[in-house]
């Protein structure tokens, strides 16, 4: 830790010259004496307790079938466009083609895996500006993967693309808009995890506790259509989102020195000292999957625009996107041409499939373990303002494969947690000497098996939290 060491190091100076301590505004003998139970700073007594280690990653990246995905992406660029008002019933161009091609492979993997995977077709209607104000006919395609535990089941993780295209013009269907990397590649990211962890769950005992759900969406050039309808969808199904990987240009790594980290985009939320569901997920997933394989941007989106994450982040729901490092604006949004000698228009030849197929493996690994965790705790408050001590409690439904919490904690300025205590059941825990004022808060909890839940931030008791209904 870096604040640990630069402190041990001015104490190491202050031992050598007074003269050094007396500037440093401090006794040598005083800072012997009384031991400090702050956790920025440096600790004198045992470590705390901690919990099982990290489970073990299972996505192997050779694993990772990539020629499959490229295959898929070709069938999608092959169907002209896949704009939203383009045609739902010509099986050779449009909307409805890019749709029977998902649909064909997920069948032909559900069909490998011994039908765990349940393919559905979700016909809806939407009406917005860029419909002309019109309702008109989408469709989103998920392949459902059941969790296997009784209470989990009804939280849903999922991953998804949007299969829906653009030319220049975002509302002529007749142009071709191959939009391979926005957002075949998603989509294909989406698909190429319904394969990897369906093969694993048959191949692991007892599958997932919570489900997955891996889907294509179309309308997202319209305005995020697919992606808003699916957010009803779920609720009406009566699930509950645990989390949101959203895949949207995912495709190409075009700058110098690649392979590059995916970034990860996450909103921050409107409480200025509880960070959002989202961001909670985003540290779950660069934990998970490694710092070399995961950019965070602690920022709703690229700047500026926007993705099917949204209405998840909007309705408070943990919800991320995952984007290339550095995006080529020439292959995206635009009708294929050549002016000037410059090439514009998004094709397959631009891709780089070793960073694709990455990119399965981060979401597919992330997508696992966090369907292997125990739900995360409720109602994490903290109280002891105007107090020396922190105190923190939180509620858990009962859950005979978990081995209990890990209590975060992080300075204000840091970005990541830290692990502060781990502790096997759910309550009140005082944390002697800690600061309520100096430090962020959040519990997670913690499986048998190592798989850890999003973490779940600390709020005050006074304010209601989003997302969940005040009493
Ligand atoms: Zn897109």
């Amino acid at each position: 830790m870096r604040f640990r060491m630069g402190i041990k190091g001015i104490r190491k100076a202050c031992f050598g010259t007074a003269m050094v301590a007396s500037l440093a505004g401090m006794s040598v003998a005083g800072a012997q004496q009384a031991p400090s139970r702050d956790p920025a700073e440096p600790q004198q007594r045992a470590a705390h307790a901690r919990g099982p280690a990290r489970m073990m990653k299972a996505v192997a990246r050779q694993s990772v079938d990539t020629k499959s995905m490229l295959a898929l992406i070709d069938q999608m660029v092959a169907c002209g466009t896949r704009l939203t008002l383009s045609s739902w019933t010509d099986p050779k161009r449009g909307a409805g083609c890019g749709r029977d091609k998902i649909a064909a492979r997920l069948e032909e993997i559900s069909k490998a895996t011994g039908g765990k995977l349940q393919v559905v077709v979700d016909k809806f209607e939407a009406t917005a500006e860029r419909t002309s104000g019109k309702a008109v006919p989408l469709e989103n395609v998920y392949a459902i993967l059941p969790g296997t535990d009784e209470k989990l089941k009804n939280t849903v993780f999922l991953v998804s693309g949007h299969f829906d295209s653009r030319p220049s013009d975002v509302m002529d269907p007749n142009a071709d808009a191959p939009g391979a990397d926005d957002d075949a590649s998603g989509v294909a990211v989406s698909v190429e995890s319904a394969r990897l962890l369906s093969k694993l769950a048959v191949s692991a005992k007892g599958g997932y506790r919570a489900t997955i759900l891996f889907a294509a969406v179309s309308g997202e050039e319209q305005g995020l259509l697919g992606s808003t309808h699916l957010v009803e969808w779920l609720k009406e199904k009566g699930y509950t989102v645990g989390g949101m990987l959203d895949d949207d240009i995912v495709g190409d790594d075009p700058a110098p020195g690649a392979p590059h980290r995916v970034r990860l985009f996450s909103g921050n939320g409107e409480i200025e000292d509880a960070d959002s569901p989202s961001r909670e997920l985003a540290r779950a997933i660069e934990e998970i999957d490694g710092r070399d394989a995961i950019r965070m941007v602690f920022r709703v989106d690229r700047y500026g625009r926007g993705g099917d994450h949204y209405p998840f982040y909007k309705a408070g729901l943990p919800a991320v996107r995952f984007t290339e490092p550095l995006e080529d604006y020439n292959h995206q949004h635009q009708t294929p041409r050549t002016e000037n000698g410059v090439e514009y228009g998004d094709f397959a030849k631009y891709l780089n499939p070793a960073f694709l197929g990455n990119v399965a493996r981060d979401n597919a690994e992330a997508l696992r373990q966090l369907a292997l965790a125990p739900s995360g705790p409720t109602e994490v408050r903290l109280k002891g303002a105007v107090t020396p001590d922190a105190k923190l409690s939180w509620k858990a439904d009962e859950d005979a494969e978990r081995a209990g919490f890990e209590i975060l904690w992080r300075e204000t300025t840091e970005a990541r947690w830290q692990v502060y205590d781990f502790v096997s059941a759910a309550g009140e825990t005082v944390l002697k000497g800690v600061s309520t004022d100096n430090h962020f808060f959040a519990v997670r909890a913690v499986g048998k098996n190592g798989a850890r839940s999003i973490a779940t931030a600390s709020q005050p008791e006074v304010r209601p939290a989003p997302g969940t209904n005040k009493k």
